[in-house]
This record gives structure tokens, C-alpha cells and sequence, in this order.
């Protein structure tokens, strides 16, 4: 655990993070700023700064963060009327919170160009 990561902070109960998936590699909450009727972030309960530093023995590690992506689409009710999945990665890539997360977003159309 880094300390000084809101997110790992999250992970270890320390913010009224509302922890709606957990499982021994992930965990998955509401982003404090939604940008879509449904936003939830999905991320590696291990800190790992942002998807350049996933080493390919970790692949597996997205893979899992996709599937409990499509679960929660799927509990959310927007499975059907379809959904984004978004990681972004380093400054010009947009990301601002140095810890690795998948966003999912739906709920309402979603623009069809991407930044
Ligand atoms: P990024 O731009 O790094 O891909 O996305 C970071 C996301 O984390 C943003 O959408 C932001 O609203 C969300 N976020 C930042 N701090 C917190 C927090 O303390 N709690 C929650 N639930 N979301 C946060
Ligand atoms: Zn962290």
C-alpha cells in the first residue's frame, strides 16, 4: 500500500469509499465525480501506478477487471443498453490518480468520439 494513495486509502477502508464489488484482487466503487448516470471505477486492490507498469505476467489482472466490469454492467441494468469501458494512462492520456482503475460508464448515450 502506498499512503499517500487515495485509492489504495480505499482499498483499506480508510475512505467512505462505498465499496459495491470486492473480491481477493479487486474492488470496485462510485466515482466521487460522475461523468454518466452509472460510473464505477475497478481497481487492483496492489498498487500499481497506471497500465504501463502491468507487467505482461499480469495480464491476467485486466482480464479479471473486464469480467467483474461486465458483472456489474449486468447488476446495474445497463448490460443491454450498452456501456464504455475507459483506462487512461499517463498525463496526456488524461489519468489523474496514480493508481491503475477501470472506468465503466453507461446509463445515458455516450458521445461517439473519444477526447
Ligand atoms: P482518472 O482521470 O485518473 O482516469 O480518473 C480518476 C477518477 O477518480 C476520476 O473520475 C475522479 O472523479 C475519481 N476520484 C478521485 N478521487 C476519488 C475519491 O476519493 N473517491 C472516489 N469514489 N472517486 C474519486
Ligand atoms: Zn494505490
Amino acid at each position: 500500500m502506498e499512503m499517500d494513495c487515495i485509492f489504495c486509502q480505499i482499498v483499506a477502508g480508510e475512505l467512505s469509499g462505498e465499496i459495491i464489488y470486492q473480491d481477493e484482487e479487486v474492488i470496485a466503487f462510485r466515482d466521487i465525480n460522475p461523468q454518466a448516470p452509472i460510473h464505477l471505477l475497478i481497481i487492483p486492490k496492489r498498487h500499481i501506478p497506471s497500465l504501463i507498469h502491468l507487467s505482461e505476467a499480469e495480464a491476467q489482472l485486466m482480464g479479471h477487471m473486464v469480467n467483474i466490469a461486465n458483472q456489474l454492467a449486468k447488476r446495474e441494468g445497463i448490460s443491454e443498453s450498452g456501456y464504455r469501458l475507459v483506462v487512461n494512462c499517463g498525463k496526456e492520456g488524461g489519468q489523474v490518480v496514480p493508481h491503475l482503475h477501470l472506468h465503466l460508464l453507461g446509463g445515458r448515450k455516450l458521445s461517439d468520439t473519444l477526447g
